[in-house]
């Protein structure tokens, strides 16, 4: 695997469906008492987040907590970059450390990318401006895989605010590195530019119109999961929908809509990467319905976290990432 994890597309299908793999057992981990195992001992880990977060940051330190490595979160808020240091004098000065990785999430798309030219640590990208989120496409192909099986043919729909979702364009990489077909549906003032000669290239189906898609009537037909996307209006400058009711009415996951799905495929599932606007793209009855999996993401999150730590930072003497279960402390759940 490379040394650094800044887009989807540096994964191989045999690489993502390997991290998947040590992910499960991380899983297992969580089901346990004792959630702690030696495997990154000694090892330095700095969360360093220039922009808010609640799950990605969250999870990274537990991940990287319960493989006994150091970590350490540093926020632009308090740190020098509050003071006006430029982030290359920040990312050297923390990379002078010694530390074994920096994950990173910033406001600048490209700025991990960037950062990983500068330093001599692995670079992990935890959300780049509105370019890639490779560790949430991880999580959610591992969600997804835990409900439907093999991803080969399922059909994902993504809804929403595409033109400013870094896990939007993570996703449609690794679940076209999976094999799955996507569909991607936003009104038109949504859809990036450029998203034509990308979804001619990848093979993946637009819309601008959500029901025929929802009704199994598009390109891809019948539909195995519907993940909806936040509206991002802190990265809005100008009206992109007239009204927040009109963008429900055209493009929200409406209890209207989710009986609709329901009644054509009753296991469909409902993914959302958080946090969600409820009400506005996804209406609560369907956040909290018994297809939903947001919950199963965020536990998700920190198995995959826990993997694509192992994979970049273990060394070829480290030991199985999850050590088999003691008699004295047996599985609790
Ligand atoms: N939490 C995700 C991200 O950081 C999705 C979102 O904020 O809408 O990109």
């Amino acid at each position: 695997m490379t040394k650094h994890l800044i887009s989807s597309a540096d994964l191989s299908r045999a690489e993502v469906e390997d991290i998947l793999e040590t992910a499960a057992s991380m899983h297992d981990l969580q089901r346990r008492e004792v959630k702690k195992v030696p495997t990154l001992r000694g090892r330095t880990v700095i969360n360093f987040f220039f922009e808010d977060s609640t799950r990605t940051r969250s999870s990274f330190e537990i991940a990287g907590k319960w493989m006994s490595a150091d970590t350490i979160n540093l926020s632009a808020k308090g740190s020098s970059t509050s003071k006006g240091e430029s982030l290359r004098d920040t990312a050297m000065t923390v990379d002078a450390m010694a530390v074994d990785a920096l994950v990173i999430r910033h406001n600048a798309s490209g700025a991990c990318q960037q950062v990983a030219q500068w330093v001599r640590c692995s670079v992990i990208n935890a959300g780049d401006g509105t370019h890639e989120h490779p560790t949430q496409a991880l999580l959610d192909a591992y969600t997804l895989r835990t409900r439907l099986g093999d991803l080969d043919g399922k059909h994902v729909v993504i809804v929403g605010d595409l033109t400013h979702s870094r896990v939007f364009r993570s996703n449609v990489i690794t679940l076209k590195t999976l094999g799955a077909r996507v569909t991607v549906v936003a009104p038109p003032t949504l859809m990036p530019s450029g998203i034509g000669a990308w979804s001619a290239a990848d093979g993946f189906a637009t819309s601008w119109d959500l029901d025929p898609v929802l009704d199994g009537e598009g390109e891809h037909g019948p539909v195995d999961a519907v993940m909806m996307l936040r509206v991002q209006r802190e990265r809005m400058s100008g009206g992109y929908f007239p009204t927040a009711r009109e963008y429900t009415v055209g493009y929200g996951l409406t209890r209207d809509r989710l009986e609709r799905l329901v009644a054509r495929n009753d296991d469909v599932l409902v993914l959302h990467p958080g946090p969600m606007n409820r009400g506005l793209e996804i209406a609560p009855e369907a956040a909290d319905a018994p297809q939903s999996v947001v919950l199963d993401q965020v536990s998700a999150g920190v198995a995959v976290r826990m993997a694509v730590l192992y994979h970049l930072l273990a060394g070829d003497d480290t030991p199985a990432p999850v050590p088999p279960v003691t008699a004295t402390e047996g599985a609790v759940r």
